[in-house]
């Protein structure tokens, strides 16, 4: 669509801080609300008589769409600064987004952490910074919002500004990278215009700040990497596995191979959009068909890779986790399920081989008898069946995971090494 730089960009913070206003306000000051549905709020404010603030009626109307079940999602939500467009990727709240995050079916590369001026760090706020600093959000922005609502105090800013700051610290996230702002998604103060109620403030305004992020890594030279969604038999064609390329590319005629289900062929077409095409790149959701194969020898969470370089597939493999909630404690032999890309194995979790200290990242206990919500590890897990991951520093787009159990997201982690099968 636009020649610009991309970014996938990740809104986080405590509910009610005001991210879905804030992602509204962005939509609506970079014009990225459909001109016939704000020519429609236009006409339903002028019709009660309350014309003029066409915002509020975006905003109305993400809310009443909320209630009635058809939200206008805000997540993959796309705006255009001067720089970059931006897709926002799962918001917190909605849907999955922990899971979503950190199986890499959002994978974020910045992230603006909204935090209210009158309520400060939340549970959510410690929360979610955690995990962007787990996932490698590379630079987050920090909105102190509702900044109306506590008069454009800069005594409270500078609180808030203090307290999140020390959570940064706390889990090593490079604080001096951090940008802080005053705003009010709400009035749309310092967003797209710098605000007259906060001549106290001299840095960035949002927007300014979203041009100043850095540009994403250019994808990397990792091979192929296509986890499996699903497989179809269409006739006329054959089986056709679909999935989301996140590595690599994928050419008519290349020779590939599937993990863990060890089988392999040729490609014979590629399918994108319902047209075939030649070629597919990192990002793009194929279907494609490759000879020899049949419906039964392939299925979901296999990942397809080049022959001469496929997928790796785990024996065990050690990880640095971070546990987010759990009832009780974790101690080894607990195996809850794991969700990685595309597959869904349950792992046991045979050793706590240490506790990180998250104030320094370094050791805090070697051999831990338990880990708690709250503690990052290093273990080393055994997957109950076969699994194909990778260590997250040579594909980190198949090296990260969700821990599940109970129907909630019970931790996250990333894959150090890898023992092969
Ligand atoms: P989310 O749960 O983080 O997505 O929060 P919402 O965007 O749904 O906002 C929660 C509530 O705070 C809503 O009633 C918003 O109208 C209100 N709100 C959000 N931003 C502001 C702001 O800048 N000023 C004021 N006064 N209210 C705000």
């Amino acid at each position: 669509m636009s020649d610009i730089p991309h970014q996938n960009l990740a809104i986080i913070g405590h509910v009610d801080h005001g991210k879905s206003t804030l992602v509204g306000r962005l939509l609506f000051e970079t014009g990225s609300v459909p001109e016939h549905v704000i020519e429609q709020y236009r006409e339903e404010a002028e019709e009660k008589g309350k014309g003029g603030f066409e915002f509020a009626y975006v905003m109305d109307n993400l809310a009443e769409e909320r209630e009635r079940g058809v939200t206008i999602d805000i997540a993959h939500q796309e705006f255009d600064t001067d720089k970059y467009n931006f897709t926002i990727v799962d918001c917190p709240g909605h849907r999955d987004f922990v899971k979503n995050m950190i199986t890499g079916a959002s994978q974020a590369d910045n992230a603006v952490l909204v935090v209210a001026a009158d309520d400060g760090v939340a549970p959510q706020t410690r929360e979610h910074v955690f995990l962007a600093r787990t996932l490698g959000i590379g630079e987050l922005i920090i909105g102190v919002n509702k900044m109306d609502i506590v008069d454009y105090s800069e005594d409270k800013y500078n609180g808030v500004k203090e307290e999140v700051n020390k959570l940064l610290k706390q889990v090593q996230f490079r604080s001096d990278d951090a940008t802080y702002i005053p705003i009010s998604a709400f009035e749309g103060d310092n967003i797209a215009e710098r605000s007259d109620n906060t001549d106290w403030y001299d840095g960035e305004i949002l927007l300014e700040a979203l041009n100043s992020l850095p540009e994403p890594e250019p994808p990397t030279d990792a091979p192929l990497r296509l986890p499996i969604q699903d497989v179809y038999t269409i006739s006329g064609i054959g089986t056709v596995p679909v999935g989301r390329i996140e590595t690599g590319t994928m050419n008519m005629g290349d020779m590939v191979s599937f993990q863990p289900s060890d089988v392999g062929g040729e490609v014979k077409t590629i399918e994108m959009h319902h047209e075939e095409v030649p070629k597919a790149e990192p990002g793009d959701n194929v279907g494609f068909n490759v000879r020899g194969i049949g419906k039964d020898d392939i299925r979901r969470g296999d990942v397809c890779g080049p022959a001469d370089d496929p997928p790796t597939v785990a024996e065990t493999f050690k990880a640095q986790i971070v546990v987010m909630q759990h009832p009780s404690v974790i101690t080894a032999g607990y195996t809850p399920v794991f969700h990685a890309h595309t597959a869904q194995v349950a792992c046991t979790i045979e050793s706590l081989d240490a506790k990180i200290d998250p104030a320094s990242g370094e050791i805090a206990e070697e051999n831990p008898d338990f880990i708690q919500s709250g503690d990052a590890a290093k273990v080393t897990v055994r997957p109950q069946k076969p699994l194909s991951i990778e260590p997250a520093g040579e594909i980190s787009e198949l090296g990260s995971f969700a821990v599940r159990d109970m129907g909630q997201t019970i931790a996250a982690g990333q894959v150090l090494s890898v023992n092969e099968k």
